[in-house]
């Protein structure tokens, strides 16, 4: 169990001192350390038994200290972060030196955002370095998004979390890359494509699913729950009849045959953004369920932050 407060001072204190504090922010809580000093970002990586090729995003004040810490910021990008920072919107740029590999994976690219809480923005606008982020959860697991879940995983880990309440956007950032002639969305996330177009025209959208991919986020499995998880459609008719121990998240309609106790509505008026951030609570509640030993879920409609949540979903029910 680590201490819990609102302190920001006391975050600062830690984190100047070379200490882990998990931060709240608007997609998920991270777990964070002075993103310029090697050795610090070594501890978060083992914290959360990441592997070493999967990059941080550094999270910074704004779009002016961001560009202390890269080489160059094309035009759609400056475009993309000054609609949409602070938010849920990572962009990834050339790197300067004073950003350590070990922070980008040797990567030439650093993933940067500028995170919308107001804790946090206060923390970041106090401290004379950026934070290096991941999301403050063991790594496959799903994301925290309130300070109890970072408390419960990674309590031990950390030297303060910094509660800011739940996060209010509830899936990880969208993350663009500017390297090919049109952008690129390597992570859909909690800023919709629809929202990047309307900014900056047409986008690619290449979510990978591989061993070792570009964005490694988007290992094939990731963001999963302990507990066996399988889309509805891939259930056997015989299963589906009321089996003890079946638990369901679903969007906004509950399933025939599940007791409603067991079941998690996303949003019972179909909205979208409400779906999005109680995505990662509801499957943490199913998971801890002791009696539900199945859980069934369904993908939601394809449109805004829809798009993200199967991602989410896909990844989660993965089976390796
Ligand atoms: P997390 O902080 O757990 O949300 O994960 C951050 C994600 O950002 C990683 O899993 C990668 O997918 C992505 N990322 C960070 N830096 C880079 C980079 N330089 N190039 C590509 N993807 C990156
Ligand atoms: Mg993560």
């Amino acid at each position: 169990m680590a201490e819990i407060g609102h302190d920001i001072n006391h975050a600062k204190e830690v984190l100047e001192s070379g200490g882990l504090v998990a931060i709240p922010t608007e997609t998920v809580y991270g777990l964070a350390g002075n993103a310029l000093d090697s050795a610090v970002v070594t501890n978060i990586f083992n914290a959360k038994k990441r592997p070493s090729f999967d990059p941080l995003i550094v999270h910074v004040s704004s779009l002016d200290q961001a560009k202390e810490f890269v080489l160059e910021v094309p035009k759609e990008a400056e475009a993309l972060a000054s609609r949409f920072w602070p938010g849920p919107l990572t962009i990834l740029l050339k790197r300067k030196s004073s950003i350590p590999d070990i922070v980008t994976s040797g990567l030439d690219t650093v993933a940067i955002r500028v995170p919308a809480h107001g804790l946090t923005h206060q923390l970041l606008k106090s401290l004379d370095f950026p934070l290096a982020a991941p999301s403050a959860n063991p790594f496959g697991y799903v994301s925290p998004t309130t300070a109890s879940h970072v408390d419960q995983q990674l309590g031990h880990e950390v030297d303060y979390i910094l509660d800011g309440g739940p996060c209010s956007v509830g899936i990880e950032s969208t993350i663009v890359s500017f390297e090919s002639e049109m952008p690129k969305v390597l992570r859909l996330g909690g800023l919709s494509v629809e929202d990047i177009e309307e900014v900056i025209g047409e986008v690619e959208v290449n979510i990978h699913s591989s061993s070792k991919p570009d964005a490694p986020g988007m290992l094939k499995s990731h963001y999963a729950p302990k507990t066996e998880i399988v889309i509805s459609d891939d259930l056997n008719p015989e299963f589906r009849k009321g089996t003890k121990g079946m638990g369901a998240l679903v969007f906004d309609e509950y399933f025939d045959g599940i007791s409603l106790e067991n079941q998690f509505v996303l949003s019972e008026t179909g909205d979208m953004n409400e779906a999005a951030s109680r995505l990662f609570t509801g499957l943490r509640t199913l998971d801890q369920r002791p009696d539900i030993t199945t859980i069934v879920t369904k993908f939601v409609p394809n449109i805004g932050l829809g798009r993200a949540i199967n991602d989410r979903i896909k990844r989660a029910t993965a089976k390796e």
